[in-house]
C-alpha cells in the first residue's frame, strides 16, 4: 500500500476535513508512490489562522535567532540528503544523479544563504532636514502564501521559504498536486529545526480549489507564486479583491543566440544542457535557437549528435541523465507540440517519437527532440513547451537575431554565444529579459536575482532582492524641533 501522507497545520499532522485524498504517481512507471490529503477551503482557513497566531512571536525574534533556525534546517536537509533525493525522484521522475547532486544540496545551500544574508539587512536614514530624523525600517508582511510548481518540487519552495521565513513571516505553502511529497518532508524538517508550530504550514490540494482559497483569503498579505503564466494571470485577478501583493515567476520560451564568431563546441555543450536538463522542464530552458547562417550547419550537426548520446531511462539509476516528463497529460501536451511542429513544416532532426524500451514503456518519456528550419510563427517557437523539444532557426545579422529573440510574449531569459564580449554585452542590453547569459545558459546562483519581465512575471527570487519581496519598508518620521507650531501649519491659519 502506498504511504498516506498528512498536511502540516499549526504544527500538527492532519488529514483533509473532507476526508478526500489524491494519488501521487511516479512518472517513470505509472505507480502510486503516495496518497496526500485533498484539502478544501476549511483546511486552508485553518492553516492561515494557525499562521496568523504564530506570526507575531516569530516576527518578534531577532534576526540572529531566526537565522540560527534556518541554519539548522539547512543541516537537516543534508542529514536527509538521500531520503529527499529519492522522494523527489519518485514523485517527479528527475534522475537520482540530479536530485542527489543538484536539488538537495542546492536546497541546503539556499537556506544557508538566506540565513546569512538577512543578517546584513539594513534600513536607511534619509536627509530630509535638520528639524527631523526620517528612517526606514523593514517589517515582515505577516502571513504569506507560497504556491509552487512541480518542475523542481523542493527547490522552488526553498527559494521562497528561505527569504520569507528569515525575514519573520509565517507561511502557508501549497505545493503542486503532482509532486507534493518533498515539500511535506521539508515542512517536517522545518519543525525539527525549531521553526515554531504554525510558522510553516503545508497544505495539499488542487490549485483551482485549495490554491484559489489561499489567494482569496483576506488575512494573507502576499502570494509568492511560481508557475504557468495563465495561472499567474488568474492569481493576479483574484488577488485584486483584497489588494494583495503578488510575486509572479511565470513561464518562458528562452532564446539561445549563436553569433558567427561563437566557439561552436562550447555552444553545443551549453545547448544540450539548457535544452534537456530536467527533461526541458525548466522555466529558463532554451527552447528557441537562433544560429548565424554561416555556422548553422555545423551547430545543428553537432547538437543533434550530442542529443542522441543522452541516456534516458530509469531515473533511479545513477547512469540515467534524462528521466520522463512529470505526468501523463504533460507528456501528451509535449507530444502535441511535436505533431504541431511537423505539420507547420519544421524539419525533424532527432527524436520526435515515444521511446519504447523496457525501461521507458510504462513511464511518460519523450525522447530529446530537435527541429530545424523553424520560423518564429510556429507555436514551438512562441509557446512554452516545457519538455525536451526545441526548434532551431537561422539569422543573418545582429538586428535580426535581437528582433527574433524579442518577438515573444515572454521575457524570462536568453543567452548569447560569442567570442566578442563587447558585442555580447551590446546584444544583452537589447534583449527584453530578466536574465541574459553570455557564453552560458541556465545557471542560477543564490547571490543573483531571478525573475522575468513581460508575461514571464515580475518580482525577484534569490539574491538580497528576495528579502525585499517579503518585507515592507516602513518610514518613521521623528520631529526634532520640539516646537508646538511648525511653519507649515501657517498654511491653515
Ligand atoms: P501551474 O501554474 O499549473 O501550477 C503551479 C502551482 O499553482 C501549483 O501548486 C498549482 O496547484 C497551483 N495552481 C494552479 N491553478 C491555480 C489557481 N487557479 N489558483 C491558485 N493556485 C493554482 O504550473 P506548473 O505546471 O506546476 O509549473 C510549470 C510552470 O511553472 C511553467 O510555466 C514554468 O515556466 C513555471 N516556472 C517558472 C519559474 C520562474 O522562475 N519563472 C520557475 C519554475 C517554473
Amino acid at each position: 500500500m502506498p504511504e498516506e501522507y498528512s498536511m502540516l497545520i499549526g504544527g500538527k499532522k492532519v488529514k483533509a476535513t473532507t476526508g478526500e485524498v489524491s494519488e501521487v504517481i511516479n512518472p517513470a512507471n505509472g505507480q502510486v508512490v503516495g496518497m496526500v490529503p485533498k484539502c478544501g477551503e476549511a483546511d486552508v482557513d485553518a492553516a492561515v489562522r494557525a499562521a496568523l497566531e504564530a506570526a507575531p512571536a516569530w516576527a518578534a525574534r531577532t534576526m540572529t535567532e531566526r537565522s540560527k533556525v534556518l541554519l539548522k534546517l539547512s543541516r537537516l536537509i543534508m542529514a536527509h540528503h538521500e531520503e529527499l533525493a529519492q522522494l523527489e525522484t519518485a514523485e517527479h521522475g528527475s534522475p537520482i544523479r540530479k536530485t542527489m547532486n543538484f536539488d538537495v544540496p542546492l536546497c541546503a545551500e539556499q537556506i544557508e544563504y538566506f540565513a546569512g544574508v538577512a543578517r546584513a539587512m539594513t534600513g536607511e536614514t534619509l536627509p530630509v532636514g535638520p528639524w527631523c530624523t526620517s528612517i526606514t525600517i523593514r517589517e515582515p508582511l505577516g502571513v504569506v502564501g507560497l504556491i509552487t510548481p512541480w518542475n523542481f518540487p523542493a527547490l522552488m519552495v526553498v527559494w521562497k521559504l528561505g527569504a520569507a521565513l528569515v525575514t519573520g513571516n509565517a507561511c502557508v505553502v501549497k505545493p503542486p498536486s503532482v509532486a507534493p511529497l518533498t515539500t511535506l518532508k521539508l515542512g517536517d524538517l522545518a519543525m525539527e529545526a525549531g521553526v515554531p508550530a504554525g510558522v510553516v504550514n503545508v497544505i495539499t490540494g488542487p490549485g483551482e480549489t485549495a490554491g484559489e482559497a489561499l489567494v482569496r483569503h483576506p488575512q494573507v498579505a502576499k502570494i509568492g507564486f511560481t508557475g504557468d503564466t495563465a495561472t499567474g494571470k488568474r492569481i493576479m485577478s483574484l488577488a485584486s479583491d483584497t489588494v494583495k501583493q503578488v510575486g509572479l515567476e511565470l513561464g518562458g520560451n528562452n532564446a539561445f543566440i549563436v553569433l558567427a564568431d561563437a566557439d561552436i563546441d562550447s555552444a553545443v555543450e551549453g545547448a544540450v544542457w539548457s535544452a534537456f536538463f530536467n527533461s526541458g522542464q525548466v522555466c529558463a530552458a532554451a527552447g528557441r535557437f537562433y544560429v548565424h547562417d554561416s555556422r548553422y550547419d555545423e551547430f545543428v550537426e553537432k547538437m543533434v549528435a550530442a542529443a542522441r548520446q543522452l541516456r534516458y531511462g530509469d531515473p533511479m539509476s545513477m547512469e540515467t541523465v534524462m528521466g520522463p516528463v512529470a505526468y501523463e497529460a504533460h507528456r501528451d501536451k509535449v507530444e502535441g507540440y511535436i505533431e504541431g511542429a511537423k505539420k507547420a513544416g519544421a524539419r525533424l532532426l532527432c527524436g520526435g517519437t515515444r521511446p519504447d524500451t523496457p525501461e521507458t514503456r510504462s513511464g511518460f518519456f519523450v525522447a530529446p527532440t530537435i527541429f530545424g528550419d523553424c520560423t518564429n510563427d510556429m507555436r514551438l517557437m512562441q509557446d512554452e513547451v516545457f519538455g525536451p523539444v526545441v526548434g532551431i532557426s537561422r539569422f543573418k545579422d545582429l538586428d535580426e537575431a535581437v528582433a527574433l529573440t524579442n518577438d515573444t510574449k515572454y521575457g524570462l531569459s536568453a543567452s548569447v554565444w560569442t567570442r566578442d564580449l563587447r558585442t555580447g554585452l551590446n546584444v544583452a542590453g537589447r534583449i527584453k529579459a530578466g536574465t541574459v547569459w553570455i557564453n552560458e545558459h541556465l545557471i542560477i546562483f543564490c547571490e543573483t536575482p531571478w525573475g522575468g519581465c513581460k508575461q514571464s512575471g515580475w518580482g525577484k527570487d534569490l539574491s538580497t532582492m528576495a528579502l525585499d519581496e517579503y518585507t515592507m519598508t516602513k518610514h518613521i518620521y521623528i520631529d526634532l524641533t520640539g516646537e508646538p507650531v511648525k511653519p507649515w501649519y501657517g498654511l491653515l491659519k
